[in-house]
């Protein structure tokens, strides 16, 4: 039987945009949400409405969407909205600064991967330093001014240096810069402020489902 391939971009059709979850797929015509549209999946998907969600459906939908474009699980998404509520400041924004600080997504958005799933496994299998030490642990939370590598060897693997430098054509985030791209040395400038991350994110709608 023929393996089915678009699992992934399933998610990103239920949620009705692009998660960024199949590496250099999302950034080709190939991509199931820019061949498609972003019509529900399913036999029927064609013809089903997608009816405005409001209240319980509406806030329940941007908690699934913010847990798949991370990889999070929910126990673990719970803990960091948990943590980001007894933090000062506004619950939501602390929330996707705790999600943008993990290792792995530092390792996806430096370029050193394709997709989060492919930095969780560069950093779980021990490719990623960071201030020089092997990190493997990716939801390690990075701090202003921490060096995040590729170990060296790492370096001449096709595949990362394939990634590294389509990411170099799509730009990186402001608080993160390359210092030495023949190392892939990249810095953390600061940490994360909420205009540098996902503007479709409504992180309140998080916050009011959690607090009901
Ligand atoms: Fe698939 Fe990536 Fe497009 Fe999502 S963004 S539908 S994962 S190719």
């Amino acid at each position: 039987m023929a393996r089915y391939r678009d699992a992934v971009c399933r998610l990103c059709r239920r949620e009705g945009l692009k998660l960024y979850l199949k590496g250099e797929r999302c950034y080709k015509p190939a991509c199931a949400i820019d061949k498609r549209g972003n019509q529900p999946p399913g036999e029927h998907g064609r013809d089903a409405r997608r009816g405005k969600l409001v209240g319980y459906g509406e806030q329940l939908r941007e908690k699934q969407k913010v847990k798949r474009i991370y990889g999070i699980l929910e126990g673990q998404f719970r803990a960091y909205f948990e943590k980001a509520a007894r933090q000062k400041g506004v619950t939501g924004e602390n929330l996707l600064i705790l999600l943008e600080r993990r290792l792995d997504n530092v390792v996806y958005k430096l370029g050193y991967a394709t997709s989060h799933a492919q930095a969780r496994q560069l950093v779980s299998h021990g490719h990623i330093t960071v201030n020089g030490k092997k990190v493997n642990v990716p939801s390690f939370q990075v701090r202003a001014g921490d060096l995040v590598s590729v170990k060296e060897a790492t370096t001449k693997n096709p595949i990362v240096q394939s990634a590294f430098q389509t990411a170099g054509g799509r730009g990186r985030p402001a608080w993160l810069e390359i210092s030495d791209a023949d190392k892939m040395v990249g810095k953390v400038l600061s940490l994360p402020r909420r205009e540098d991350m996902d503007k479709d994110i409504r992180e309140q709608l998080i916050v009011e489902l959690y607090s009901k």
